[in-house]
């Protein structure tokens, strides 16, 4: 099959979160699968100056009419790991950032012009595959093209962003009929919603896990009412299918930006180097005997920065440390409140390299979301012996074993309905490290040993574009 990735994100060149994790790993998984995989995003300032070889192959030129003018656009080629990513160069993307401006929902439509113009110059996809609202438009337009045997599909990596705008956008925009505003095809409450005509129109629809996939469902109030949309238009069609981690880039054994290489056989001696390494990095003196517990993330509500933050008095007397790299809207309130507590070291800003180190030298890590459609951080830590700390929903609920399960177990998985559960779960995991009972080496080793890759869910994917028919 010929298979047309459509992101606003994708690994190693632009990534803010999973979704550049997942075209990355997911990529590469379609390839080992023989099919012919490419990749196209926008073209940001970022990766313009990261990645020079980038622009090195002018793949085409054309024009297109975007609001109220001729919009030009210059896509690059590049292969990588036998894939071909296509950037779109245009204006609207030259700048530091992916998102965050004012004009987000513009420049995005302005893509997702530029990828239609791009498919009908080169119409050979049998399937274009959408990710979250960036793209979610994508599937009505191409209701417009002359080969109507193209498949869609969306994948909803982060139900709460949706591109909210105004009913005379889907024409000043997208040059589409506002009849499908009117007749409430594209709308939800009183704005065109690029993610629920996403839903509406494209073949088939997605999530990220199996769990997420019922949270939406049956949760017909959450997210603006999206999974009731969901719940009406696609009852019987929409899955989760559970994201693979790339476990090439993601292994302790082989990782360049570890200061020591492990395996299960020797992660002790491994985790103790990287713990060494990060604290001398970071100027943090090594004087605890407790464990170290770390958070790699966006700092958003979602993702449960009050129940992190919850932490800090208590960690004095595990004699921990705790470290957090993070960047997002309560930055600044998480700064302001860690300064009390000498404990807890704040890195703002986003930092790959470093990333990979603390992963790897953490003895927890901390995922109290509130929700999360997949995760990918709980695999990144359970692969390199860290034990994460979860609460029970979507894909951390899917993908780490409570220690209930007991010689099963990879993790610990509070229930996220229960407002005192997040701290006493994290309270009896510090007693469990402090009481050195050899459980906790099995749940390490279970984590390690675990199998995060891409082969069973690539097969999912793979099945879910076979099923669409005419
Ligand atoms: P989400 O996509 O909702 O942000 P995920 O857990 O799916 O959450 O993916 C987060 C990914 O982004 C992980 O690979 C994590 O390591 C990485 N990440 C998040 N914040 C940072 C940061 N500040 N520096 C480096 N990597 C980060």
């Amino acid at each position: 099959m010929k298979i047309l990735l459509v992101t606003s994100e994708a690994l190693p060149y632009c990534k803010s979160g999973g979704l550049g994790d997942f075209i990355f790993s997911y990529s590469k998984a379609l390839k080992r699968n023989n099919q012919d995989v490419s990749v196209i995003l926008p073209y940001y300032n970022t990766i313009k100056y990261k990645y020079p070889e980038t622009n090195s192959e002018i793949y085409d030129k054309f024009f297109f009419d975007m609001g109220t003018h001729n919009q030009g656009c210059t896509v690059y080629h590049h292969n990588l790991h036998g894939v071909d990513y296509y950037f779109t160069c245009m204006d609207r993307f030259e700048r530091d950032g992916l998102y965050g401006y004012g004009d987000d929902n513009e420049r995005f439509a302005c893509f997702m012009m530029a990828v239609n113009t791009f498919i009908t110059r080169h119409n050979d996809y049998d399937v274009v595959h959408c990710n979250d609202w960036q793209s979610a438009v994508l599937p009505l337009l191409l209701k417009y093209n002359p080969r109507q045997e193209i498949k869609t599909v969306l994948t909803i990596h982060n139900p709460a962003y949706q591109g909210w705008a105004k009913r005379e956008d889907l024409y000043n925009y997208f040059r589409l009929d506002l009849g499908y505003y009117d007749s409430g095809y594209c709308r939800l409450g009183d704005s065109f919603n690029f993610l629920k005509t996403g839903i509406m129109a494209s073949k088939k629809v997605n999530t990220v896990s199996k769990t997420h996939a019922d949270e939406l469902m049956y949760d017909h109030d959450g997210f603006g009412k999206i999974g009731a949309i969901i719940d009406y238009c696609k009852h019987n069609d929409f899955v989760g299918i559970v994201n693979g981690l790339d476990v090439d880039l993601w292994d302790p054994k082989t990782d360049k930006l570890l200061a020591k290489n492990y395996s299960v056989y020797d992660y002790k001696e491994g985790k103790e180097e990287n713990k060494k390494a990060i604290l001398k990095k970071l100027g943090i003196p090594y004087d605890f005997n407790g464990p170290l517990i770390s958070a790699i993330t966006r700092l958003s509500d979602q993702k449960g920065v009050d129940r992190l933050m919850s932490i800090f008095p208590s960690l004095s007397s595990y004699d921990a440390k705790f470290i957090v790299i993070g960047t997002g809207e309560k930055e600044d309130e998480f700064l302001y409140r860690s300064l009390p507590y000498k404990e807890v070291y704040f890195v703002k800003r986003y930092d790959e390299n470093l990333a990979h180190l603390l992963y790897a030298a953490s003895d927890f890590f901390l995922m109290p979301s509130y929700f999360e459609p997949c995760g990918t951080s709980q695999m990144i830590s359970m692969r390199y012996g860290t034990v994460p700390i979860v609460s029970s929903v979507g894909g951390l609920y899917d993908t780490v074993k409570d220690m209930c399960m007991n010689k099963e177990a990879t993790g610990y998985v509070f229930n996220n309905s229960d407002p005192g559960a997040f701290l006493s779960c994290f309270k009896s995991a510090m007693d469990f490290y402090k009481s050195k009972d050899p459980l906790m080496d099995t749940v390490i080793r279970n984590g390690m040993l675990g199998d995060y890759s891409w082969d069973k869910s690539c097969k999912e994917y793979l099945n879910l574009y076979s099923s669409i028919t005419w």
